[in-house]
């Protein structure tokens, strides 16, 4: 079933398209049937639940933090995290700094960018993403890499209004990706998850980030 459903999803999404495995609340030997059919690259939202499933994974096994992230909750994470598509703010991406540091690693990342028109969801203004990385202070963190976006749309029927979302996150990152310095280098646009994943990658995502369309309801 998990790898029937994998490779139903890989091939609408193509072979440009990377395919993170959502397995929040799923229990591990569901992980295992992913990880036999290829799946590398699991994404979690929640630390402690991330660090459970990492003690008991294969090595190989590429983690992404998706969810939101507490400053606090970062040290656990920072010996291996893959990368964390949800960077709000320049006091956690500090805290990812030193923390990478300490592992002699840089650590990848993704900006959030908030694109839908609901109060519950993190991210960053384009304003604010655009501050933030022509800041003297973001310049300072050697430890960290700004990789790419990564965005959620509106939870909606409304299929319009979703790909307008979609299309005007990825004209930001088009525009953004004309900054380069040592630690910013945009390749990756994560949108679109199980309800609009086909929207997203219409829209020119690169990464989609699947839970439920994978592992089942949860
Ligand atoms: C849960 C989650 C997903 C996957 O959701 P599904 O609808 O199960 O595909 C994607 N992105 C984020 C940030 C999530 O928290």
């Amino acid at each position: 079933m998990i790898a029937a459903n994998i490779d139903k999803i890989k091939q609408q999404i193509g072979m440009g398209v990377q395919l993170i495995a959502v397995s929040k609340t799923k229990p591990v030997p569901m992980l295992m049937e992913a990880y036999q059919a290829g799946q590398r690259a699991f994404g979690e939202n929640k630390v402690q639940e991330l660090l459970a499933k990492q003690a008991e994974m294969p090595a190989d096994v590429e983690w992404h933090l998706i969810g939101h992230l507490q400053s606090n909750k970062v040290k656990p994470i920072a010996p291996f995290v893959y990368l964390i598509h949800s960077v709000d703010g320049f006091k956690l991406l500090e805290v990812i700094n030193k923390e990478a540091h300490k592992n002699n690693r840089v650590i990848n990342c993704l900006l959030q960018i908030f694109i839908a028109d609901e109060e519950t969801k993190f991210g960053l203004s384009e304003a604010e993403a655009k501050e933030l990385i022509h800041s003297a202070a973001f310049e300072q963190l050697t430890n960290i890499k700004i990789v790419g976006l990564m965005g959620m749309a509106t939870n909606t029927d409304d299929e319009t209004k979703i790909t307008a979302e979609f299309k005007g996150l990825k004209i930001f990152f088009d525009r953004l990706k004309e900054h380069r310095s040592t630690n910013f280098e945009l390749s990756i646009l994560s949108m679109g998850m199980s309800s609009d994943y086909m929207l997203a990658v219409e829209a020119e995502s690169n990464m989609v980030r699947v839970g439920s369309s994978i592992f089942g309801t949860r």
